[in-house]
């Protein structure tokens, strides 16, 4: 039985990793065949002498993903499962209507999956709703999942879509396409705008409360990034009394802080690329992205980051 190398490795055979992993959604059915096809994969590679470590580590990465997207599809389906059927918008208010269940397929780093969840009618809000989506945090129509809505952002926010494609193959193990990458990149982007930037909080004259929120990220930040806060948060509390940025606007004053030039520098190597056009609404969202990146905001956008400390630089 190709499942003995995996459950004889442990003594107690009710506590076997093919038992726990049966448990989390991969029965032996799946396990089996997938074992099978990863033992033929290493003995080819054994038998073939130009093949190293370097086709061992793929070859095992790409069987696992496979893992991944059954131990992915599960748990997400149960989630779903789990949640009851009323209004994410209202308390306490059961759905009532037509009662439907659709699948909804996704994009994943794993691959596709699809999910199957219920809707329901809210008479409160005259408006019908899918309470799973709204618990998993999938948003909208897009078929991306939330950590691959991530990556694109995170990509395309350094390269040009049509780059990021090319190497998403060797960076995520599977290969995104570029329109894909460029569309959640950008909705991403605009969601981003949405979230209040705390610039927005000192041009309306709430830098008080500014100089307190950049203190309390300070732990959360590397050396480097706290240097940079501790200058801004100093700036701020010397100069406390010349922004006045809401007398100025009444005003008609033009009014700024920091430094400019050296912030576009920062930004003109991605924007400024021979060959680009940008359209006003998608410079923003992608200025935007790259700010919430360099800011340490990231995890703000995509909470899930904060799992991830490569989701820092
Ligand atoms: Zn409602």
């Amino acid at each position: 039985m190709p499942s003995i190398a995996i459950a004889s490795s442990v003594s107690a055979p009710k506590s076997s990793l093919s038992q726990r992993l049966h448990e989390v959604g991969l029965s032996q059915e799946k396990l089996d065949p997938w074992l099978a096809d990863l033992r033929q994969s290493l003995q080819q590679i054994r038998e073939t002498p130009s093949q190293g470590a370097g086709f061992i580590e793929e070859t095992i990465c790409q069987r696992c993903r496979e893992l991944e997207r059954h131990l992915l599809q599960d748990a997400l389906q149960k989630q779903a499962d789990s949640v009851a059927v009323m209004c994410p918008k209202c308390v306490h208010v059961p759905l009532t209507g037509r009662w439907r269940q659709k699948s909804r397929p996704l994009r994943t780093l794993c691959g596709p999956v699809c999910v199957t969840r219920s809707a329901g009618y809210c008479k409160k809000c005259d408006d019908h709703y899918y309470p799973a989506d709204a618990r998993l945090g999938l948003s909208g129509e897009s078929t991306a999942s939330p950590l691959l809505q991530e990556v694109s952002a995170l990509l395309v926010s350094k390269m040009p879509a049509e780059q990021a494609e090319e190497i998403s193959q060797g960076v995520c193990g599977i290969r995104l396409n570029d329109a894909s990458l460029a569309r959640d990149a950008r909705r991403q982007g605009e969601r981003a705008i949405e979230i209040p930037p705390l610039l927005q909080q000192v041009r309306s004259d709430q830098t008080p409360a500014v100089i307190t929120e950049l203190k309390e990220l300070l732990p959360t930040l590397t050396a480097a990034q706290a240097k940079k806060v501790n200058t801004t948060v100093e700036y701020y509390t010397n100069n406390l009394h010349r922004m006045k940025y809401t007398e100025a606007d009444l005003r008609n004053e033009p009014v700024w802080s920091g430094t400019i030039e050296s912030t576009c520098r920062q930004y003109q190597c991605r924007m400024k690329r021979c060959g680009q056009f940008w359209s006003q609404q998608g410079d923003e969202a992608l200025l935007t992205l790259t700010s919430f990146w360099k800011n340490g905001y990231w995890d703000k956008l995509f909470p899930h980051a904060q799992l991830a400390s490569v989701s820092r630089n």
